[in-house]
C-alpha cells in the first residue's frame, strides 16, 4: 500500500493550516463541510490519525480510534439534524472510486432526495 502523504489537504485541515467550516470535533475525529457540496448537506468526517482509506484504518488503527471515529460519524449526522429525514454515507477509496484526498473520510450527504446510489 502507498504511504500516507502528510501534505494532503485533510492533514493540513487537521493541523489548522487550512480553514474549514467545522461541524463536530472530538478526540477521535473532525467533521467539516465539503468545499464543493454535492447536496444541500455535504459534510466530511475524518479520523485524527494518518490513515489513507478503510483498509489501512481497519488494519492499523487502535480499537479506541476505530470506535471513536464511527461514533463521531453518528454524532455528526445527529448534530446535523438528519436523524428523521435520513442521509447517505460514502467513503471513496482509490482509483476505482475516484478518491481525491488520500486521508480516510466519510461523506455525509442529505438535504434532498438523493435518488439511486449510483447515477
Ligand atoms: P473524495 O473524492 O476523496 O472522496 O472526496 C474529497 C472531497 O474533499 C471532495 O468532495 C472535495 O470537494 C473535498 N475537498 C477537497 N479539498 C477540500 C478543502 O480544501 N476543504 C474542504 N472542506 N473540502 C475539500
Amino acid at each position: 500500500m502507498m504511504s500516507y502523504d502528510s501534505d494532503n489537504v485533510f492533514a493540513m485541515i487537521l493541523r489548522g493550516e487550512i480553514p474549514c467550516v467545522k461541524i463536530y470535533e472530538d478526540n477521535h475525529a473532525l467533521a467539516f463541510n465539503d468545499i464543493n457540496p454535492q447536496a444541500p448537506v455535504h459534510t466530511l468526517v475524518i479520523p485524527k490519525g494518518k490513515y489513507i482509506n478503510m483498509i489501512d484504518f481497519s488494519k492499523n488503527a487502535p480499537e479506541e480510534l476505530i470506535a471513536g471515529f464511527f461514533r463521531a460519524i453518528g454524532n455528526t449526522a445527529k448534530q446535523l439534524g438528519l436523524e428523521e429525514d435520513g442521509y447517505r454515507l460514502i467513503s471513496n477509496a482509490g482509483e476505482s472510486a475516484n478518491q481525491e484526498v488520500p486521508h480516510l473520510h466519510f461523506h455525509i450527504l442529505s438535504g434532498k432526495k438523493l435518488g439511486p446510489m449510483l447515477s
